[in-house]
C-alpha cells in the first residue's frame, strides 16, 4: 500500500509500504479521508518536540485526523466491526496504569499517539492498522469530510467546555487556524457570544465570511469583560496577554503550543482567582464532536480549502497551498 514517510527534517515521499495486518485487538481500516494540521507541519519540519525526547523519530508516518471504513479485524475484535465507518483517538493508552484506568489514557506515560509518536504509524496512507478499543462509530450524516474533522473538533470542545462559558457569555479566541475556528463554532452553538483575534485584518476574512462579526485584531480589540478565553495560538506572548484580559473568577484555556516557553505570571492568576486549563488532545471530546456534525450543530466544511492527493501533499508542505480559503486541506487517499 502507498503511505507518506517523513524521512527527515524537511523531506517526504510517497513510498510503497508493506500493508498492515490486524494483530490481536486491531483492525485494518481503508482510509476514506485524512487532514493535515500543524503537528503533522511540525513532524515534517523537525520542530517537534518530541524529537528531542525520543518519543518521535524518523522515518515517520503521519496523519492523526481521519476517518474511513474497517475492512479487517485481528484476534480478540468483534467481528460486527467490519464494514463501520469510524474514527478513532489519537491518543492510545496502555490501559492498565492507574491514569489509563481512571479514564484519562490521553496522559497515560507508555502511549501512543496515532502518527505522531513511534510505534503507531499514522492515517496519511491507504489503510491504518488501529486498536479497535479506541475506535469511534461514524453515523451516516458524518460524511467523509466531517470524519476527518471529528479529531480537531474533539480538541476544540474540549477547548469550550473547558472555558465553562454560559450562553450569552462572552468568549474571546485567539487564533483564526483550524482550532480557533472550531471552538467558535462550538461556543456559537451553545448560544455563547464569541470574540475571534487574528494577527491581521487579512486573517479575519474568513471568520467574518463564517458569521463571527466580533472579529478584531490586536489594536481593534474592544475592552470588553471576557468569561472565558481559549488561547489557540503559537504565539509565546498570548498566555500572558489572556492572562491579563480574562475576568476575574473566570477561565483561560491553553491548546496552542509556542516554540519557546510562553510565562505567565502565577501572581496574577492568584489575585484575579482565575483557573488556567491545558488541553491535550481530544479524547474525551470524540463522541461529542460527532454528535454535533451528525446533528448540524456544527458543520466545520467550510474550513477545508481543498482536498488533494497522497502525491501532492509534499507540495502542501513545501508552503503551495491549493486556493482555497480554509485553514485545512484534507487528503483522500484513494485519488490518484
Ligand atoms: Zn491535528
Ligand atoms: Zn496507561
Amino acid at each position: 500500500m502507498r503511505a507518506l514517510v517523513f524521512t527527515g527534517p524537511g523531506k517526504a515521499s510517497v513510498q510503497e509500504v508493506p500493508a498492515p495486518r490486524a494483530e490481536q485487538g486491531q483492525v485494518v481500516v481503508d482510509v476514506e479521508r485524512a487532514g493535515i494540521c500543524g503537528t503533522d507541519m511540525e513532524l515534517f519540519g523537525g520542530e517537534m518536540s518530541y524529537y528531542g525526547t525520543g518519543q518521535s523519530s524518523y522515518p515517520l508516518r503521519p496523519g492523526h485526523e481521519w476517518c474511513g471504513t474497517v475492512t479487517a479485524v485481528g484476534d480478540g475484535v468483534d467481528e460486527s466491526w467490519l464494514g463501520v465507518r469510524v474514527t478513532g483517538d489519537t491518543m492510545v493508552g496502555c490501559g492498565e496504569c492507574p491514569r489509563c484506568r481512571a479514564g484519562r489514557h490521553w496522559v497515560c506515560a507508555a502511549r501512543h499517539e496515532l502518527g505522531i509518536t513511534d510505534g503507531l504509524p499514522g492515517a496519511l496512507a491507504t489503510q491504518l492498522a488501529f486498536p479497535a478499543a479506541y475506535l469511534h462509530r461514524l453515523p451516516p450524516p458524518v460524511d467523509a469530510t466531517l470524519g476527518a474533522m471529528v479529531e480537531p473538533g474533539g480538541n476544540a470542545l474540549r477547548c469550550v467546555r473547558a472555558a465553562a462559558v454560559e450562553a450569552h457569555e462572552r468568549l474571546l479566541v485567539f487564533g483564526t487556524g483550524t482550532i480557533g475556528l472550531l471552538v467558535a463554532f462550538f461556543a456559537r452553538a451553545r448560544g455563547v457570544q464569541v470574540h475571534l483575534i487574528g494577527r491581521s485584518e487579512t486573517d479575519l476574512a474568513l471568520p467574518r465570511a463564517l458569521g463571527f462579526a466580533h472579529a478584531w485584531t490586536r489594536s481593534t480589540l474592544p475592552g470588553l469583560p471576557w468569561d472565558g478565553i481559549v488561547d489557540a495560538t503559537t504565539g509565546d506572548e498570548i498566555p500572558a496577554l489572556a492572562l491579563d484580559l480574562i475576568e476575574p473568577g473566570r477561565r483561560i484555556v491553553y491548546i496552542g503550543l509556542s516554540v519557546p516557553p510562553s510565562l505567565i505570571d502565577t501572581r496574577a492568576l492568584v489575585l484575579k482567582d482565575v483557573t488556567a486549563v491545558g488541553i491535550l488532545g481530544a479524547s474525551d471530546g470524540l463522541p461529542g464532536a460527532i454528535e454535533a456534525y451528525a446533528d448540524g450543530t456544527v458543520d466545520p466544511r467550510p474550513l477545508v480549502a481543498a482536498t488533494v492527493s497522497l502525491d501532492e501533499i509534499a507540495e502542501v508542505l513545501a508552503g503551495n497551498r491549493p486556493p482555497g480559503a480554509g485553514p485545512k486541506i484534507h487528503v483522500d487517499p484513494s485519488k490518484g
